[in-house]
């Protein structure tokens, strides 16, 4: 069964390039009706706070990509990362490397001055008829990882195609401090084979990890997972996406009335694709997703086209469902919203893009309307007063549904000789505040009758 997880280090910001990483080995789970795991990578303790955690968790769960397991706590399992270095240093695929830090500065030098890749020289690493040099007093060792000196490390990344790195490239890697602390590239691999992930989906800042976790993997007896590295989310200018250049955080776009399933429709063609579908729903997205049509080159965020995806996503989703993001978004106003928001939601979606324009348009509804100065000298002239007057006395009395208050317009026309536009101009200045709205009975009618005529009467 598929196993998917996001790793996130929890330092603070999570950005749509971020997210984007956790979007897909997520669908890869659903897609495939498998278990999508979190994993939280804390072990960074100067960077990482619960604060930064509490946001990862947030942004999830605003965007419905819910973890079937954890979150687990890197920190949680020092016990077993522990226990897997003994396992290492017992079946002889680990050692213990007394090279003081100015050994290890000197021999770097050493091998800038040459023009040589600086890596470790593996003076303390035991071969069958190799003296090692005397123990120093004093001195707690680092634990290094006996990388295999020969052949290839190879995998075939599902994005990438076939990678094959040469292990004399790579030098032994430090797997536990000398204080004990285990490093970042073990304890991935030791996390990813307890919890028998079967595909990592992650970024490609990764991919130069791979082959050392591939190595770590194999000492441990175990195959290693089937990798898929992301190419870089780019912002608008080119750059690589990230809080200093400029990104939001994920829950900006909430706050900013962008629907979790248009961000998801967004991010999932950020670096996929199925044919030329631009605008799908979640479920369908999580019925196509594969690994097969993963871009291979970097994708750049374009903001426009996220308001784009979220407009169709608007005109798309149910008036009941919309009706409660925009409550939240009016709640923001300081207005409570009643049960006719639903209707409201239908009547004006199709002209917003985001569940703020919307909220505005939802506005007049709930609270007082302030049309400017200069709509009420263009809009309600002398020669309309009178038609104003005699709407209010028939929508006093008219039945009050959209027919009655289209048929009450409708005899005011013919009576004063009046056009459509000349009279339902200024009765939306007078109702909405502007004189651009749908079509005006459909949109008197979600008033109560009362309120429509306090503000006629302010003709
Ligand atoms: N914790 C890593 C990060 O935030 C991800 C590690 C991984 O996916 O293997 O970039």
């Amino acid at each position: 069964a598929v196993r998917t997880r996001f790793a996130p280090s929890p330092t603070g910001f999570i950005h749509l390039g971020n997210i984007r990483s956790a979007l897909y080995p997520w669908a890869y789970a659903r897609a495939n009706g498998g278990t999508f795991i979190l994993r939280i990578e804390d072990t960074d303790l100067e960077r990482s706070t619960q604060a930064a955690v509490d946001v990862i968790l947030e942004s999830m769960r605003w965007l419905g990509m819910d973890p079937d397991e954890g979150p687990y706590y890197q920190m949680q399992r020092m016990d077993r990362y522990k226990e897997v270095l003994a396992q290492l240093l017992a079946e002889g695929h680990a050692y213990p490397c007394y090279m003081s830090q100015a050994e290890l500065e000197a021999l770097r030098e050493r091998q800038m001055a040459a023009k040589e890749k600086p890596r470790y020289d593996g003076t303390w690493r035991p071969e069958p008829g190799k003296t090692l040099p005397p123990v120093p007093e004093g001195v707690r060792p680092v634990l290094r990882f006996k990388n295999p000196k020969d052949g290839v490390v190879a995998w075939d990344d599902k994005v990438k195609g076939r990678i094959e790195i040469r292990n004399e490239e790579l030098d032994d890697l430090v797997i536990a401090r000398a204080d004990g602390t285990p490093t970042y590239n073990f304890c991935v691999v030791v996390d990813d084979m307890d919890m028998r992930i079967t595909h990592v989906i992650r970024g490609d800042d990764h991919v130069n990890n791979t082959p050392r976790q591939i190595n770590i993997f194999r000492a441990l007896g175990h195959e290693p997972p089937i990798y898929a590295h992301l190419p870089t989310v780019l912002n608008e200018h080119g750059e690589k996406m990230s809080k200093r250049h400029g990104a939001k955080a994920v829950t900006q776009y909430r706050d900013e009335g962008f629907l979790p399933d248009a961000m998801i429709n967004y991010l999932a063609r950020l670096g996929w694709s199925h044919g030329d579908d631009e605008i799908f729903t979640r479920e369908q997205f999580l019925q196509w997703f594969d690994l097969e049509h993963l871009g291979r080159s970097a994708a750049q965020f374009d903001e426009a086209k996220l308001r784009w995806v979220n407009a169709q996503h608007m005109k798309m989703t149910e008036d009941a469902k919309l009706a409660p993001l925009v409550a939240e978004q009016l709640a923001r106003m300081g207005i409570a919203a009643d049960d006719r928001l639903s209707a409201i939601c239908g009547l004006f979606k199709d002209r917003c893009d985001t569940t703020v324009a919307l909220a505005q348009w939802a506005r007049p509804y709930y609270a007082e309307v302030h049309p400017s100065e200069a709509d009420r000298a263009q809009y309600l002239t002398d020669a309309v007063r009178p038609a104003l007057a005699a709407l209010a006395e028939r929508l006093a009395n008219c039945d009050w549904t959209k027919e009655g208050i289209a048929a009450a317009i409708k005899a005011v026309l013919a009576e004063h000789q009046l056009k459509m536009p000349q009279l339902a101009m200024p009765v939306r200045v007078l109702v909405m505040g502007t004189p651009q709205t749908p079509s005006i009975d459909a949109v008197l009618a979600l008033f109560d009758r009362e309120k429509i005529l306090e503000r006629l009467e302010n003709a």
